[in-house]
């Protein structure tokens, strides 16, 4: 008996056993349809058998494997494994991140032809019965195949399935692919079309790109980590694309991540210019799915030689990888927030080890966890210390204190925005809060406008006058007068980029202002044509949020403002001047890429404060050295290794229940281990769902594993959900 041993998307951790008996060693990693509960799943194969735990006659034979698909390679299912193990999230359900969604559905016709029935071709067989005149199913069925000819099993109900085993086994029809509307895909196409050779680029290289360049290609075929500290603007897409370009000519592919949806236009044109549209696929949760499985499709067989995408992308199983880039590996958007909540730079590094190729992870403000690893020798630190075509942008803090500002803007901000307008430049007034003004405030009583559904204020918004939760979606009308105290003049209390941008507009009449923020870009195409706009001058001021602040590089873009930057500084937790750092050197980076000087002006009320001076003096390495000090001093990441339980009821009293019985099965486990009291989450209560958390730290990573290993399975609860997060960035 042959068994395949099947990861399933199900909440359980186990595999699951099925008998196949035509299953060869080639079939590992090959996805297939099996029988589950009463219905069918999509698995992977992850190992063969010919043993099995459960009873024979329990096991169900698969209901086919999917051959005309490529299987995962190997190293694909080693990454899978590791974060499995590493994230601590059922297999089968970290496996089905590897698929494209239009995989996961057992009647998928890119899953190969279904099973089918037809009226066997011998009409005469003998010793065949007649059907009972009272087996009305089986009439039935004979009848809808005279009809049509084939009937795809999965069409039929279970009445008609019982029917078509019996009229099977009498002879009466037989089996066949059934004739599906979608033509099914071709079988692994093995001609791998060579990038088309492009013209040479004119860049002439600087000396430091060169040195990086020659650094990373000196490790082709090996693993090695390398940690690319590059300035903002010192030309890091270059670096990536020669890098890429030597790949392709040792006939490997390249898989290169950026942490935004965003920046992907910019990068696919990029790209696209230098070595043609064939060789690249771009993959993204914004490409529909039957292009996304089609793109997949053509990177898993080799077609594609470029993979520029966003952290799904990570599980990509590419059979001739050479090279892996992160770009911006910092971002905490590579970082998923909910299901198997991995860091795709994290997994990027895992799978560049397995399959024994380097790796680039690219910032101007690396994270402290990478920038320790470089300092540590673990990581090769490379550096671009300068720009590539410009000079750095001048960077000055302007104290807000004893300052009278203007719905929010300081007098010396907008003197530089009117200036930039004079020159005929563009400035970017950077402010990390959409909608009008974060809260509605009565200032007789002191009361905000809360979120019924959340422990969290309404923003108010001016479009339509409407105040909206930014957790839940709950929405409003603006309330006219005081609930609490009847107060008629309510006001809107702080500002949002609505505000800013109607402030500049009613300062600036004239000048063409757009704000980018996640409320002006819900359109798909949105933000691609605000980027070709800003590109050709139609746009002179730009107010927006962190989605301008990253990796975009527009030429004639010189001056930047800097909003509620302080809002960092308040923040709980022991990353947030972390956070604060790279977000404001990024968005400083926008400025005086192309020649023209850039200048940056950050409102604070603490000028003197030891980050605002490290953004000005534009000095990365001093921070970082300074806050990993701090870091260690004080017990935290990444001098340790922390989980985070987080657990979510309808209660307050459900989520500490759980989490207190939860600490208790904790303790004796391993006394060397730090368990911090239950407490309630950033935002305590979401679209009326409590939240809680608990945190886990230990000195090493081993013993937190192996504390995990043995704590997870004790927790259980009907009424709380809850989820156990490695690495978390936010708590
Ligand atoms: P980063 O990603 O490091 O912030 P970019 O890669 O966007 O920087 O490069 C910034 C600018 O410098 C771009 O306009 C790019 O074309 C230019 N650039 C990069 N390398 C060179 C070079 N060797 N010579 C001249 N200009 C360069
Ligand atoms: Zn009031
Ligand atoms: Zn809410």
């Amino acid at each position: 008996m042959t068994y395949v041993r099947v990861a399933l998307d199900v909440p359980l951790d186990r595999v699951f056993d099925y008998r196949c008996d035509d299953a060869g060693l080639d079939d590992v990693g090959r996805l297939v349809v099996v029988p589950f509960g009463r219905g069918r799943k999509v698995g992977v194969v992850l190992a063969l058998t010919d043993h099995s735990d459960v009873a024979e006659e329990r096991i169900r034979p698969v209901h086919r494997l999917a051959r005309n698909l490529p299987v995962l390679p190997g190293p694909t299912l080693d990454l899978l494994r590791f974060c499995h193990r590493y994230y601590h999230h059922p297999l089968g359900a970290t496996v089905a991140n590897a698929l494209p969604t239009a995989l996961r559905r057992p009647d998928s016709p890119a899953l190969g032809p279904r099973p089918a029935y037809r009226l066997s071709a011998g009409t005469s067989a003998p010793g065949r019965v007649e059907p009972s005149l009272r087996a009305f199913a089986q009439h039935a069925l004979i009848a809808r195949l005279v009809d049509t000819g084939t009937i795809a099993a999965g069409d039929l109900a279970p009445a008609a399935l019982r029917a078509a085993r019996v009229l099977l086994k009498a002879g009466w029809i037989e089996r066949c692919a059934a004739i599906d509307a979608e033509p099914t895909p071709p079988l692994l196409d093995t001609a791998q079309p060579q990038p088309q050779p492009q013209p040479a680029p004119t860049l002439e290289l600087t000396s430091s790109q060169q040195q990086v360049i020659e650094s990373v290609r000196a490790t082709f075929g090996t693993f090695r980590c390398h940690l690319l500290h590059g300035v903002t603007g010192s030309g890091k897409t270059e670096v990536y694309l020669r890098l890429i370009e030597a790949a392709l000519a040792r006939g490997q592919q390249a898989l290169l991540l950026v942490p935004e949806i965003n920046l992907t236009p910019q990068l696919e044109a990029a790209l696209e210019q230098r070595f043609g549209r064939a060789a690249l696929v771009t993959l993204h949760s914004g490409v529909a799915e039957g292009e996304r499985l089609q793109r997949w499709l053509r990177a898993v067989r080799g077609q594609a030689a470029i993979i520029a995408g966003t952290r799904l992308a990570v599980f990509t199983p590419l059979p001739r990888l050479g090279l892996v880039i992160v770009d911006e590996e910092h971002d905490s958007s590579y970082k998923q927030q909910d299901g198997l909540r991995y860091n795709a730079r994290d997994a990027a590094v895992f799978l560049a080890k397995a399959r024994a190729v380097p790796v680039v992870l690219g910032s101007a403000t690396p994270s402290l966890e990478s920038f320790a690893a470089a300092r540590s020798g673990r990581y090769a630190l490379l550096e671009l210390p300068t720009r590539a075509a410009s000079r750095p942008p001048q960077i000055r803090t302007i104290t807000t204190h004893g300052v009278k500002l203007r719905e929010g803007l300081a007098p010396a901000v907008i003197d530089a925005l009117a200036a930039t307008l004079q020159r005929g430049e563009q400035s970017l007034v950077f402010i990390n809060r959409r909608g009008f003004a974060p809260t509605l405030f009565c200032h007789e009583c002191g009361w905000v406008a809360p979120c019924p559904r959340c422990s969290a204020r309404l923003t108010f918004h001016a479009r339509g006058e409407r105040l909206r939760c930014h957790h839940c979606g709950h929405e409003e009308a603006v309330a006219r007068s005081c609930p609490t105290c009847g107060n008629q003049d309510l006001r809107a209390l702080g500002e949002g980029t609505q505000r800013i941008e109607r402030a500049l507009q009613a300062r600036f009449p004239s000048a063409r202002i757009s704000r980018v923020d996640r409320d002006t870009t819900q359109r798909k195409s949105a933000f691609a044509d605000l980027r070709r706009e800003i590109g050709d001058n139609q746009v002179d001021i730009l107010v927006g949020t962190q989605m301008l602040a990253k990796g975009h590089d527009f030429p004639r873009l010189t001056t930047v403002g800097v909003l509620g930057g302080d809002l960092g500084l308040l923040a709980a937790d022991f990353r947030a001047e972390e956070r604060s750092f790279a977000l404001l050197l990024q968005v400083a980076g926008r400025a005086g890429r192309a020649g023209l000087p850039g200048h940056v002006l950050i409102q604070t009320a603490f000028p003197d404060h030891p980050l605002y001076r490290a953004v000005v003096a534009q000095d990365y390495a001093g921070f970082a050295i300074a806050q990993l000090a701090l870091r260690s001093a004080s017990g935290f990441p990444p001098s340790l290794y922390q989980a985070l339980l987080r657990a979510e009821a309808a209660t307050e009293a459900q989520v500490f229940a759980f989490l207190d019985a939860a600490k208790q099965a904790a303790a004796p486990i391993d006394p060397a281990l730090t368990l911090y009291d239950p407490a309630p989450a950033r935002i305590a209560r979401v679209a009326g769902r409590w939240r809680g958390q608990l945190l886990v730290q230990s000195a090493g990573r081993t013993a937190l594993h192996g504390f995990l290993d043995v704590w997870l399975p004790t927790l259980r609860s009907n009424r709380v959900r809850w989820s156990i997060d490695v690495d978390p960035l936010e708590m």
